[in-house]
């Protein structure tokens, strides 16, 4: 499926929920944010007919997020039905790795490919002031049951906020000499009202990396991959850095994606109120063609760079990060 600018689209990110047991203050206010009711979230059957006619129109990628995926009961069980869906070739998840040690082998034998593990910190001090939640230990343990579960090729998703400091570095460094991961720095889009603000510029990491990792990065070679990241590496290193830009470097021109909320909106684009409804439809008797129609709708309305970078001032969000799953 391609949009009005030649762009494929063959990515959906579905958000099962917008719930969470974390409070990450980039996310979501500290009260967090007042809660969809249970009948207000798409069913794992509606989902799976969502599916099931996109990837009919060129959806190939399907990446579970929320809220937190894995507080939604009975994930396991839906990850094994997507993955039966023919023309559905990669399925991963996004996680803030809390409850992962416990469910590795289960997602895994149900058919998810990969997780993406959110860590900013290594410091369990800063690591609950970011996050509101006292658990590094599970997410390094949710990190190494995804690793002995083979959920990989595995990402850790690393927000630069001003909690990040040389300890993070040294430890980010370590993981990518001993693994095949790739540690991804994500810069902070200023969404929600946090009391943590922005850390160091990407390039200001890159220096850091480069001074402290025994040795320079190199951008990795090939074509880049249709995601958002840009690739280096070190050398002798098993892993790689990746770098997501979105305000000082945007990727608008090659975004793949549409996102499906728990809610059940079509949202064109992260970074833009557009929403088109979807459950309405479901749940009014919708037929295969009437649901391809509205994703058809969300393609064309996905606009050619985002709100950002667009106006002048801060806009507005009508939607916290957590109710769009990043
Ligand atoms: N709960 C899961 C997790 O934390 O990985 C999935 C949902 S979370 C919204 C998805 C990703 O968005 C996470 O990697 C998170 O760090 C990122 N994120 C959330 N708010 C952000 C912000 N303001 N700027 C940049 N990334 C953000
Ligand atoms: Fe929850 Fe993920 Fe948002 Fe943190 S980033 S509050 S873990 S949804």
């Amino acid at each position: 499926m391609f949009d009005r600018l030649n762009r494929t689209i063959d990515y959906l990110r579905v958000s099962i929920t917008d719930r969470c047991n974390f409070r990450c203050t980039y996310c979501m206010p500290p009260e967090g944010v007042k809660q969809l009711h249970h009948r207000d979230i798409l069913s794992y059957e509606e989902l799976l007919r969502v599916i099931g006619v996109l990837s009919r129109h060129g959806i190939r990628k399907i990446r579970i997020t929320g809220g937190e995926p894995l507080v939604r009961k009975g994930v396991a069980g839906f990850i094994k039905q997507i993955a039966a869906i023919p023309g559905i070739t990669d399925l991963s998840l996004t996680t803030n790795g809390s409850l992962l040690a416990g469910m590795a082998g289960e997602l895994k034998a149900a058919g998810l490919n990969r997780v993406n593990i959110s860590l900013d910190t290594v410091d369990p001090g800063k690591f609950a002031a970011i996050t509101g939640a006292a658990k590094l230990d599970a997410t390094l343990k949710g990190i190494r049951a995804a690793l002995a579960a083979g959920l990989t090729p595995l990402k850790l998703n690393v927000v630069l906020t001003e909690m990040f400091g040389e300890t993070d570095l040294a430890y980010f460094i370590e993981q990518v000499y001993r693994y095949p991961i790739a540690v991804r720095f994500i810069e902070y889009m200023p969404i929600g009202n946090s009391r943590i603000g922005p850390g160091f510029s990407s390039d200001k990491v890159k220096e850091m990396i480069n001074k402290a990792g025994g040795g320079c990065l190199e951008p990795v070679p090939g074509p880049p991959g249709n995601g958002p990241a840009k690739y280096f590496l070190l050398p002798k290193a098993q892993g790689t850095f990746g770098f997501i830009t979105p305000i000082s470097d945007h990727f608008c021109h090659a975004c793949n994606r549409l996102r499906l909320t728990a809610d059940g909106r079509f949202k064109p684009c992260l970074l833009g109120n557009a929403e088109i409804d979807i459950r309405n439809a479901l749940r009014a008797g919708a037929r295969d063609e009437d649901i391809a129609h509205l994703f058809f709708r969300a393609v064309s309305e996905k606009p050619d760079s985002h709100n950002l970078r667009r106006s002048a001032g801060r806009p507005e969000f009508r939607r916290k990060m957590s109710q769009i799953g990043g």
